[in-house]
């Protein structure tokens, strides 16, 4: 095991004494591990994006879908992201994944319009990493490219990005509004406590983690936070959709306190986009309300 961290650090350019007496630990063999198989996942094209339906809850609507990156690894199987993405993002290795996930989501939608399902935006997660002023010329490429509308693509942010370097920050999103890009902020109310960023950045929704939706029905400290996140987004005119639903219990919760809009295991799993296709092809809005108003939980 030593050997091959060894080996790996060394593989990877890392040829650094400190680096590997110090830190030769499960978590740098296997971060290394990840590291070279991910630059060799980009050539092979092992990536998919999995999408999952977003409802809004008074009327049972399908108005968006997130994107979301799965890893086919040859051995291991299906990688879900957290395993993986933040390895990309302190190697750099984000910024080719990133690209990718923003065009192929494009292409994917795009290729949904064209045959005849339903428009709806689709949300592409990006990292601080990404965030630099060339986004903005990324994401132009990708909707030139794929000919899909901007007002049919949604970028998420997390707080960590917009509380960094905020001027740039500011003209970025700007710009990326100008474009008519919709803009939300991913994990809310997990990141830096400041909130004077809300007023000044021109964002769209607010995604309430989570976290603070998982203890609905069982802690009343997370019921007054999802409830406080609803009032705030409203109060600056923002939408706010709630992540992780997972009961109807949840969801009326939510509905009574105002929430637009749901995404969660209640509704859907992420789905590949043969699985997606054939839900923007059969949801109605009726299907929605009709999981409000039964007692099937996941
Ligand atoms: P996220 O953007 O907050 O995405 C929501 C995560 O919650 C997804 O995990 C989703 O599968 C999961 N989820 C949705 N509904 C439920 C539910 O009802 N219950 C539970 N327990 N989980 C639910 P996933 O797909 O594993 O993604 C994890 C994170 O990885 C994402 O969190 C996002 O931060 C990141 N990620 C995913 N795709 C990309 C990508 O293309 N680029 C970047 N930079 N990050 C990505
Ligand atoms: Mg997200
Ligand atoms: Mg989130
Ligand atoms: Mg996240």
């Amino acid at each position: 095991n030593a050997d091959a961290a060894m080996y790996h650090a060394k593989a990877s350019g890392r040829n650094n004494f400190q680096f590997y007496t110090q830190e030769l630990n499960g978590r740098t063999y296997d971060y290394l591990m990840v590291e070279n198989q991910l630059r060799r996942a980009i050539e092979r094209k092992e990536f998919q994006l999995y999408y999952q339906p977003q409802i809004e809850l008074a009327s049972g609507a399908l108005v968006g879908c997130e994107a979301l990156i799965r890893w086919m690894h040859p051995e291991r199987g299906m990688v879900p992201p957290d395993r993986f993405i933040p390895v990309a993002e302190d190697s750099g290795l984000i910024v080719r994944i990133g690209e990718w996930a923003l065009i192929e989501a494009c292409r994917q939608n795009k290729a949904w319009q064209e045959q005849g399902l339903p428009a709806i935006p689709v949300a592409v997660n990006l990292s601080p990493a990404q965030f630099s002023s060339s986004i903005t010329a990324t994401v132009e490429i990708a909707l030139m490219e794929t000919g899909l509308s901007a007002r049919h693509l949604e970028l998420e942010v997390t707080e960590g990005v917009v509380m960094r370097d905020a001027i740039e920050v500011i003209d970025t999103l700007r710009e990326l509004k100008r474009m008519g890009v919709r803009l939300s902020i991913d994990d809310f109310g997990t990141g830096y406590s400041s909130l004077s960023y809300l007023r000044r950045f021109p964002i769209d929704k607010l995604k309430v983690d989570r976290s603070f939706v998982d203890e609905i029905g069982a802690d009343v400290d997370d019921e007054a936070i999802a409830s406080a996140i609803i009032d705030l987004a409203h109060s600056l005119r923002l939408k706010v959709i709630a992540e992780g639903v997972e009961t109807a219990d949840q969801a009326r919760f939510l509905l009574q306190r105002g929430c637009d809009q749901i995404q969660g295991f209640l509704v859907s799993r992420p789905l590949s986009a043969g699985a997606m296709a054939e839900f923007l092809q059969t949801w109605r809005a009726d299907t929605g309300q009709a999981l409000l108003t039964s007692y099937h939980d996941v």
